[in-house]
């Protein structure tokens, strides 16, 4: 079966193909399944703007797609990542901007009141109409100052307390498999070896 990934990225491709190894599945790039892909992410939720990707890039191709959108939601700033994540700051800030501007804003904020998470909602649509939701997220805090050099956006300043260091000096396996993107992906990868399983 092939299924359509609605992103341009080939470093995510490359994360979903490693995630739904030994799955009977043919992951595409939009250009390999023969459209451009370019949807504005006009939702106010994740689940809402995945769902928009992934319908467009089902309609474009008539493939079934997979769509992911994610963001991370730092507690003492409500409301103003989320979603929006990317844009924290303008679209003018890069994102060492972005994490010197979080760095700024926390920088009154206590110990105790730093909590944060990463959050992954992957959609799938089917050219049948049919939808569903898969979801991962992973608990940290924000660091006082960026720390480590693998990873990217806000990985230098998500300190996982359980492993003792920020997520952007994990191993790239470690932080697959325990990441927002990498659960979400492993419910995903259950559900469709059962259903490909079944002959759907
Ligand atoms: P998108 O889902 O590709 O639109 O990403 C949303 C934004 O959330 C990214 O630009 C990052 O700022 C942030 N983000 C999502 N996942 C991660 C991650 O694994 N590490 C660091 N930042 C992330």
């Amino acid at each position: 079966m092939k299924i359509v990934l609605a992103s341009g990225n080939p470093g995510k491709a490359r994360e979903v193909r490693a995630a739904l190894e030994g799955v009977e599945v043919e992951l595409l790039l939009p250009a390999e399944a023969g459209f451009e892909f370019d949807v504005e992410e006009t939702g106010s939720t994740y689940a809402e703007n995945a769902l928009i990707k992934a319908r467009a890039a089902c309609e474009a191709s008539g493939l079934p797609a997979l769509a992911d959108d994610s963001g991370v939601e730092v507690y003492a700033l409500p409301g103003e990542l989320g979603v929006r994540s990317a844009r924290f700051g303008g679209e003018g800030l890069d994102d060492s901007g972005r994490n010197a501007l979080l760095v700024d804003r926390m920088r009154e904020v206590p110990e105790a009141d730093r909590g944060a998470r990463y959050v992954c909602v992957l959609a799938y649509a089917k050219p049948d109409g049919w939808f569903g939701f898969f979801e991962g997220a992973l608990h940290g805090r924000i660091l006082r100052a960026p720390q480590g050099e693998d990873g990217f956006g806000y990985d230098p300043l998500m300190y996982l307390p359980d492993h003792g260091c920020a997520v952007s000096e994990l191993p790239l396996g470690v932080k697959n498999r325990i990441s927002h993107r990498g659960l979400a992906l492993a419910e995903f990868r259950a559900w469709l070896a059962r259903e490909t399983a079944d002959g759907a």
